[in-house]
């Protein structure tokens, strides 16, 4: 047996200023892996992709890896990057294979198409137009007709913070390489799900997810036919297209009346759960208000506090200031933040040394045109605490083992607050994170994070507090700064009286 594995991972944030070329989907090198480097880097990894290895291992299968690309959210990938890495996929296909296993993400645009990986797909088809694709995706996919149309076999993540990506792999990969009768249905509901809401953590993402795995687990007494993958996808609601927001895939083994049934069954609880899926924000002063009434006391651990409307893990730039900044203002101590995006800013610590102090511009570099928002960093006077190369391995439980890649980084330290500064947007869901400068997030009174829910996978154990402050960026919780005018319309929040009609 011959197969083709590959990965292109990228989550589009219309909205994003930051650019999205070929450099962006590599870590540690500077283009994505191809061929045998991509079997070394990913075998043993926590990741879609080191599932598929293992299985075509397992099986004595040859396989042949094109490509190996994920790059952090950010704005349409740019043609050259995507027609470098579709057309690597395409040419393998071509060459011969018996089945194929794609790590994609779900949610890619792309300047020339709004559906990535249903144009990927759709090329497959075009040069093999029987053989089995097996597809692991991101809970945050933008399904389009044209994925549930060309694929096979479509596995999504079942856990927000993603930590089943390997269990994912295995879930897209089983069916194909056992030949499975697999039978898919797919559908959607017009709805955005708001991303602050849609933890597996929580209600009501946590019972959908569930009802999903246990889809997966009926059948295989063999009464009835086998449901070989069942996924909800809570959706991206970044992107202005078409089909962002919710949908559902489940593949049968050879019964369409089932897959069709429990589709839709996943589909309504979500549609029942709308309101669940709205999202309540408080005021950034309000917010820093508690934090200092809660820093005061005599609690153990961490208070986190959450700079959610910048999250770099959904496109945000990470160079905003104003959560940082009213932290500053506040006169918070003991804190740690991770992390402000600022490549120049590290250059002129590194240029300082270890242990100068320093008077420097930090963040607000980029100008974010989609809000009308121009740059505005701020004077930030400290001593420059560390200095490293910003290479380090995830110690899971997201993405366990792979390598992960903030750039150049420097710690700032103004004596109340250590500030990460990075040259790569890298999200802290990984302790491996703070480790890589030094830093014991546990040993202090408050980790600031731009992040919304991935945190949770490597940091969430020792928080004691959670605070999520409102301040700026293309990842606003706010979706009234942000313009939708092609999305589907009407779609529940944003027309309230949206009515549940199927929209596959
Ligand atoms: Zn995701």
């Amino acid at each position: 047996m011959k197969l083709v594995i590959a990965q292109m991972k990228h989550e589009t944030n219309t909205s994003s200023p930051v650019p999205t070329p070929l450099a962006r989907f590599a870590h540690g090198a500077p283009l994505p892996l191809e061929g045998a480097a991509v079997r070394d880097a990913y075998k043993g990894t926590g990741t879609a992709l080191g599932a598929f290895i293992d299985l075509a291992d397992k099986a004595g299968a040859e396989a042949v890896y094109p490509i190996a690309g994920n790059a952090a959210p950010s704005a349409p990938v740019e043609d050259e990057a995507y027609e470098a890495m579709a057309g690597r996929i395409v040419a393998a296909v071509s060459a011969g294979c018996d089945a194929v296993l794609l790590d994609l993400h779900g949610a890619m645009v792309t300047r020339s198409f709004e559906d990535g990986e249903g144009e990927l797909l759709s090329r497959i088809r075009k040069v093999a137009p029987r053989v089995p694709i097996g597809v692991a995706l991101d809970m945050h996919t933008n399904l389009f007709p044209a994925m549930g149309l060309h694929a096979t076999v479509i596995a999504g993540y079942q856990t927000y913070p993603h930590v089943d990506m390997y269990e994912t792999g295995i879930r897209a990969a089983t069916p194909i390489l056992k030949s499975s009768r697999a039978t898919m249905a797919f559908g959607h509901r017009p709805m955005l799900p708001h991303v602050m809401r849609q933890s597996s953590l929580d209600s009501p993402n946590k019972e959908i997810q569930a009802r999903a795995k246990e889809m997966e687990r009926q059948g295989a007494g063999k009464e009835r036919a086998s449901v070989l993958a069942a996924s909800f996808f809570v959706g991206f609601p970044h992107a202005d297209i078409p089909y962002a927001g919710s949908s559902a895939v489940v593949v049968t083994d050879g019964d369409a009346g089932l897959a069709q049934t429990f589709c839709d069954e996943l589909l309504d609880m979500a549609w029942n759960a709308r309101r669940k899926f709205v999202y309540q924000i408080e005021p950034l002063e309000k917010s820093l208000q508690r934090a200092r009434e809660m820093g005061s006391g005599n609690a153990h651990g961490p208070v986190m506090l959450l700079d959610h409307y910048d999250n770099c893990a959904s496109g945000g730039t990470m160079d905003t200031m104003a959560v940082l900044g009213g932290i500053l203002d506040a006169g918070l101590e003991d804190v740690a933040a991770f992390a402000i995006f600022d490549p120049q800013a590290v250059e002129q610590m590194k240029r300082a040394g270890v242990g100068a102090r320093v008077t420097i511009p930090l963040g607000g570099k980029l100008e974010m045109p989609a809000l009308g928002l121009k740059p505005k960093p701020r004077m930030v006077t400290g001593n420059v605490r560390r200095i490293v190369n910003g290479i380090y391995r995830n110690e899971g439980p997201m993405a366990r083992g792979e390598l992960a890649d903030m750039g150049a980084a420097a710690v700032l330290d103004t004596g109340k607050v250590e500030i990460a500064v990075i040259s790569r947007h890298v999200e802290p869901h990984d302790i491996g994170s703070f480790r890589a400068l030094g830093i014991d997030p546990a040993a202090k009174r408050y980790v600031m994070l731009k992040s919304r829910v991935h945190w949770r996978a490597g940091l969430g154990p020792i928080a004691q507090a959670v605070i999520e402050c409102a301040g700026e960026g293309v990842c606003t919780s706010d979706y009234s700064q942000l313009k939708f005018t092609r999305v589907r319309r009407p779609v529940y929040p944003l027309d309230p009286e949206t009515r549940p009609r199927v929209t596959a």
